[in-house]
């Protein structure tokens, strides 16, 4: 690479999922000369560590609208993307109320289905209808999204970078971006260990990083790095077919197939783990984390005590204080945009914020959400996304 004389239309800082969808989607818009910039390697953050539930249950309208835009592209991978594939297996996904929490469930389903979302309050004989391994001694209600399930986190990462260098985009392995350089009003580059290219658009999809890489020009992005615990189980072999995606909202846990045999078993919770800012780190879970989920697991799916608690590993979710995303045009300075602080619950998300950063990026304006709301200055502004209201329970919603 030549250093000083390096140019570009638009420099994007990681390669996860999100940076990834934003470089293909920047790339199809034919938004010039793109280059990407990942330090450790494709999806070696949070992407690669993902369960990449696809769900499309958020209690904001306008999630529920960025998860259908990725919905459709995680199931029709081949004719969209053309490139790759997303891993997707539609299971279903179920979510188990208690009543603490069921009229909140029943809006989001209602608000999906004027969305045109294929999804239904379901009663616990329905729930035993559609899985009929689950206890549902405590189940008031579910809910039912048939067209939902899962993906995979690095495939999907992988694929969109390969597409996008199909499309001509400059994917570069191994530099660290140091910061974002700009005269006071705009950007003009940025720095790496490489050297410096000259831009005037830069998107940060750093995960955790990006809060350092926007402080230096005075913009609070508060971001809490909480270390996941994921336990791995194998089924018994008398247990039979796939079970769908189970979001158990009554003990906080979800059950998510993995091949035929497996199970990945994770916390609803964010702020259920450790803070840890070594985010790059290579870490197991504590034993005490696994063995919790898994007591979980075996309540749920009655005899499966004896199932095998293989092995488990983690995963870092950069939390922001309301757990939601931080998304679209900085304000301090133009040319620079953000992609950041997914909290937990950004893989199903990617395909529809690429979209739109792409979107802003080129245009100025998407007409896909309100992307406002979303603005990296509401936590500086004390105008968090959604306060106490939602689910009783603090969640991925
Ligand atoms: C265990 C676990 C389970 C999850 N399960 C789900 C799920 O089921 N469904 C769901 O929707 N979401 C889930 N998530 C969340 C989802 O995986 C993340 O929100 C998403 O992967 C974030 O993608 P990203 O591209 O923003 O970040 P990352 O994947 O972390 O990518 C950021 C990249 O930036 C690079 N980088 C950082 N700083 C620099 C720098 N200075 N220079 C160059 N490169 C840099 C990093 O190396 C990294 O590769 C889960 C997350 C975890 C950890």
């Amino acid at each position: 690479m030549k250093s000083g004389t390096d140019t570009a239309d638009v420099v994007i800082v990681g390669g996860g999922v999100h940076g990834a969808s934003t470089a293909w989607h920047l790339a199809r818009r034919g938004a010039g000369k793109i280059v990407l910039i990942e330090k450790e390697g494709i999806a070696a953050g949070a992407s690669g560590w993902s369960s990449a539930i696809v769900r499309l249950h958020y209690t904001l309208e306008s999630l529920v609208k960025v998860t259908m835009y990725g919905r459709e592209i995680f199931g029709d991978w081949k004719n969209i993307v053309g490139i790759g594939e997303s891993g997707f297996r539609q299971v279903g996904f179920l979510v188990l109320f208690d009543k603490s929490e069921v009229v909140h469930g029943r809006e989001i389903v209602e608000m999906q289905q004027r969305l045109g979302v294929r999804a239904s309050i379901i009663t616990p004989d329905e729930v035993g209808d559609i899985e009929p391994r689950l206890a549902r001694e405590d189940v008031v209600a579910g809910a039912w999204e048939p067209e939902s399930g899962h993906a995979d986190g690095s495939t999907v990462a992988n694929s969109f970078i390969a597409a996008a260098r199909d499309l001509g985009v400059d994917v570069r392995v191994g530099p660290t971006v140091l910061g974002v350089a700009a005269d006071g009003t705009r950007v003009t580059g940025v720095v790496t260990s490489a050297g410096t290219i000259s831009t005037g658009a830069v998107v940060v999809e750093a995960g955790y990083r990006t809060s350092a890489l926007l402080a230096e020009h005075g913009v609070d992005l508060p971001i809490t790095p909480v270390r996941h615990a994921i336990a791995v189980v194998e089924r018994t072999s008398d247990f039979g077919g796939i079970h769908p995606v189970v979001s158990d909202r009554i003990v906080q846990a979800y059950y998510r197939p993995e091949s035929d045999r497996l199970a990945l078993l994770g916390e609803h919770d964010p702020l259920r783990g450790s803070v840890d800012p070594d985010v790059e780190g290579i870490k197991p879970p504590e034993l005490g984390e696994q063995t919790s989920l898994f007591e979980r697991f075996a309540a749920r799916f009655p005899g499966q005590d004896s199932a095998s608690l293989t092995r488990g590993y983690t995963g870092v979710y950069d939390c922001t204080p309301d757990f939601q995303p931080a998304f679209g045009k900085v304000q301090a300075l133009d040319g620079l945009f953000v992609g950041s602080g997914f909290s937990g619950h950004g893989f199903k998300l990617s395909p529809g914020i690429g979209k739109i950063l792409s979107d802003l990026v080129v245009d100025g304006s998407t007409d896909m959400i309100d992307v406002r709301p979303f603005r990296v200055e509401r936590f500086a502004e004390g105008d968090e996304l959604t306060g106490g209201e939602g689910y009783a329970h603090r969640s991925l919603a």
